[in-house]
């Protein structure tokens, strides 16, 4: 312990004392970001698995093979629930393999370098850049994955009622430049359930592959009953990401990628003999990597097995439909489209008289005022014109089921506290801010072209977003404002201030 600085049993102390102030991961408090099973022994479980693992590194399955055993044992679970376990049916070409990456973010960059790397192949002489076509509610890794490699985002604008895309405009923006068509199963946004099969059907005449992103919800719509088909079951789905570390009730940092067809899949990989060190082969974007979150994966659905996951999605389900129903009774609120799995989004009903009308961002900061956090979610006007209004996000897990006696006094509260409140006017906030800056609107609006990071902290502190030293990464007390500001300003402008916002909170202080 001589080694030491300061003693271990100090610093572990600190860091409960940090995670105090952090929002609560388990209870059902926070509707997003966390999917707690309700089962401590299940959290337990996950724990003791990944301690088994810590020193082990997952570059190297062959060095390591428990890593080989177990990435092999849940790509054969996934394979089974999402029906690409066809075995026997299938010419080899076509049979379903897989991978365990760090999450959906990674399984769907994967996806798109997949597709990317076979139309290229089979294109060599088209100069174009390749496209990548999805719904406008597809999942912003698919942003970032068009941005990483190289292709050009097709987003095709969706109902705004229902929140998905017509048949008839995916199909009508097909040609030979797309490389990857993305659907949600079910979208993040409204949890709406794309139309995969009436897609697959005719993507597959041209030989166009398919993503289907299962990444929130695939671990439960695996266990319901009553869907059509949405995995790979349908034939001209070429791929599927699901997250475990959402419905898979995994701790952070593993999702599953499945492909079909070997060859396919093999493009997903990168190898190299060409440096002096050891040769390099990887199936995901991380060289060195860690087992612990394959090894907590594999140990919950070792121990859930089929039967486990039926019941925890019952659960989830059933608190999913109990909230719906008191949503929907809520005067002034209306839940969006026909959601599918335990997640749906919230919006104001402009069928009742303004006055009636509840903001669903004043909502969701009403109801943080009492512990339950909602994710706000922007409005966005569409390409073709079509407005998806601004949303509360309400992601359900099994946990919710034991709080739904609370939760829903909850919401009819904060509904009741702020029917009537006119949204946040973000055009209002902007024209007051640009008048309190030197260049006025001319200086906002040049502001979009290219910050530094000191006037980008400094538009943030006008916006009160920066206060002052100490201000750490704490959110403000009421998130409408900032989402109005989001919807308000040019969409550069906000990404430009959220980079810095968000690269402040973590600079060194002091
Ligand atoms: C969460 C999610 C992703 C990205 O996953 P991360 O695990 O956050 O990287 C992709 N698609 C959908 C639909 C998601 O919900």
């Amino acid at each position: 312990m001589t080694d030491f600085e300061r003693q271990p049993d100090d610093v572990l102390a600190e860091l409960v004392a940090l995670r105090e102030a952090d929002a609560p991961t388990h209870g059902g408090r926070v509707l997003s970001y966390v999917y707690d099973s309700g089962l401590a022994e299940l959290d337990d479980l996950a724990a003791r698995a990944a301690r088994l693992v810590q020193p082990v590194n997952g570059l190297d399955p062959t060095t390591f093979t428990s890593v080989a055993a177990m990435e092999s044992d849940v790509v054969g679970f996934a394979r089974r629930i999402f029906h690409g376990d066809a075995s026997g049916a299938v010419a080899p070409a076509d049979e379903v393999v897989g991978s365990v990456t760090s999450g959906g973010t990674e399984s769907c960059m994967l996806a798109v370098k997949t597709a990317r790397d076979v139309w290229r192949a089979a294109n060599p002489d088209d100069e174009r850049m390749p496209r990548l076509l999805a719904p406008t509610t597809v999942h912003a890794a698919f942003h970032k994955a068009a941005q990483a490699f190289g292709l050009g985002l097709d987003l095709v604008p969706v109902d705004p009622e229902t929140g998905a895309p017509a048949v008839a405009d995916v199909a009508a923006r097909l040609d030979a430049d797309v490389a990857l068509v993305v659907l949600s199963a079910p979208s993040y946004p409204f949890a709406t359930l794309d139309p995969v099969a009436e897609v697959a059907a005719i993507t597959s005449r041209h030989g166009i592959a398919l993503h289907v992103d299962a990444c929130i919800g695939g671990f439960a719509l695996a266990f319901q009953e009553g869907l059509p088909d949405w995995d790979l079951a349908v034939p001209g789905v070429t791929s599927l990401s699901a997250d475990l570390h959402k419905y898979g009730y995994a701790p952070k940092g593993v999702s599953v990628l499945l492909q079909r067809g070997r060859d396919r899949q093999r493009r997903q990989y990168f190898a190299t003999t060409g440096w002096p060190g050891y040769p390099v082969v990887n199936p995901t974007l991380a060289g060195s990597k860690p087992a612990g979150p394959l090894a907590a994966a594999w140990a919950i659905v070792q121990v859930l097995g089929e039967p486990g996951f039926v019941r925890l999605t019952a659960r989830a389900t059933e608190a999913t439909r109990a909230v719906r129903e008191a949503v929907d009774a809520i005067e002034g609120l209306r839940v969006v489209g026909d959601p599918v799995g335990p997640l749906f989004a919230v919006r104001a009903d402009e069928r009742v008289p303004a006055e009636r009308r509840v903001d669903p961002h004043h909502w969701a900061d009403a109801a943080r005022a009492s512990g339950w956090h909602l994710q706000l979610q922007p409005g966005m006007v569409q390409a073709d014109g079509r407005v998806l209004a601004r949303t509360a996000h309400l992601t359900v897990t099994p946990v919710t089921d034991s709080v739904v006696g609370e939760l829903v006094p909850a919401l009819v509260a904060a509904a009741d506290a702020v029917r009537g409140v006119p949204a946040v006017d973000g055009a209002e906030l902007v024209s007051g801010l640009a008048a309190s800056l030197p260049g006025g609107t001319a200086g906002l609006a040049a502001a979009s072209a290219g910050l530094d990071s000191d006037t980008a902290a400094g538009l943030l502190g006008a916006f009160g977003l920066l206060g002052g030293e100490g201000a750490g990464g704490a959110l403000p007390d009421r998130l409408a404002p900032v989402l109005a500001l989001v919807e308000a300003l040019p969409g550069r402008l906000t990404e430009r201030l959220l980079v810095e916002l968000l690269a402040r909170v973590v600079e060194p202080r002091g």
